[in-house]
């Protein structure tokens, strides 16, 4: 299913369907956990299925609210150098400045992920398990997106320099062929003195290779023929269009370890943040927690209470 989704969304997406891809975004959810200290790491292990599963929750929202596209991209190219400079400013000095059409067109992650930080440490003081599972498998998956190169520029799916389609070359197709040679070690979380200020530097790292990623594409392109560039794989009972793997591991190669970096940047920004929250909220004991339900606020037909497992229930 991730598979088809991602493939599929290579040559269908319009304005930014598609995200790290659904396997991408499971996996640095579910390898965050494992960068968290003693005092958190039992209780996010024993739910470590929903935190991997929901991960791609704030995609499949996207079909369901609109405000929820602009959450997960932030276009550093579309802002004068002025206010790049002056980054993070607060959401409200900075709505301001721009029309409502403005954020929906370049995001508005860094903003929607600060006011992430103040409801996952909410949840943590409150001790409710549900919305803190919710919170973290949603903030991880913008965490992720902050760290994707073509999430934080204009040009978002090579649109303006001829390469459609390199959007889920870079996030999914390229992740989901080479993952098992990665190594995605980290160490452990770190307390981010200021969180935002952490999310803005990834998000200006991430930028900084946005040349690479269309540069070297677009030199790879020039010497290869379609029928290289190029395969179809079965999916399902379909036979789709999608880049080769010839092309895929000539294109990977070209990167020196982009994606691999950047999927670990993720995971320790992701365990990070989490901890962050945790610590920030006086280090509840999470073995305790109270099982308030929940309903997911944001997808109307997926409401549902979230079940809890403690760590002794295992
Ligand atoms: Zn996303």
């Amino acid at each position: 299913m991730a598979c088809m989704f991602s493939i599929f969304a290579l040559f269908t997406q319009s304005r930014r369907e598609n995200t790290w891809g659904f396997f991408a975004h499971k996996k640095i959810n579910r390898i965050s956990v494992f960068t968290l200290p003693t005092g958190m790491f039992g209780f996010y292990k024993t739910n470590l299925e929903y935190v991997e599963t929901n991960a791609v929750n704030p995609d499949k929202r996207r079909y369901l609210v609109e405000a929820e596209g602009q959450r997960h991209y932030f276009d550093y190219d579309a802002y004068p150098d002025s206010l790049t400079a002056v980054m993070p400013i607060p959401w409200h000095q900075v709505k301001a400045l721009f029309s409502e059409n403005f954020f929906k067109e370049n995001g508005t992650l860094p903003w929607h992920v600060h006011a992430m930080y103040y409801q996952l440490r909410k949840a943590f003081s409150e001790k409710n398990a549900a919305q803190i599972l919710r919170l973290s498998s949603d903030v991880g998956h913008y965490l992720s997106d902050a760290n994707v190169p073509l999430h934080t520029t204009a040009n978002y799916n090579g649109q303006l320099t001829g390469q459609h389609g390199i959007h889920g070359f870079w996030e999914s197709r390229l992740p989901e062929l080479f993952f098992e040679d990665y190594n995605l070690f980290t160490g452990k979380a770190v307390y981010l003195d200021d969180p935002s200020a952490t999310v803005w530097k990834h998000i200006k790292l991430a930028n900084a290779a946005v040349d690479s990623v269309l540069l070297f594409e677009k030199e790879l392109s020039s010497h290869t023929s379609s029928d290289e560039k190029y395969s179809y794989e079965k999916r399902g009972n379909a036979n789709v269009r999608t880049y080769s793997r010839e092309y895929s591991k000539a294109y990977h190669d070209m990167l020196h370890g982009m994606v691999e970096r950047q999927m670990r940047r993720a995971i320790k920004l992701t365990g990070s943040f989490w901890y962050t929250c945790w610590v920030d909220a006086g280090m509840p004991n999470l073995d305790n927690l109270t099982e308030e339900p929940v309903e997911e606020p944001d997808s109307l037909d997926q409401r549902k209470t979230i079940k809890v497992f403690r760590p002794h229930e295992h």
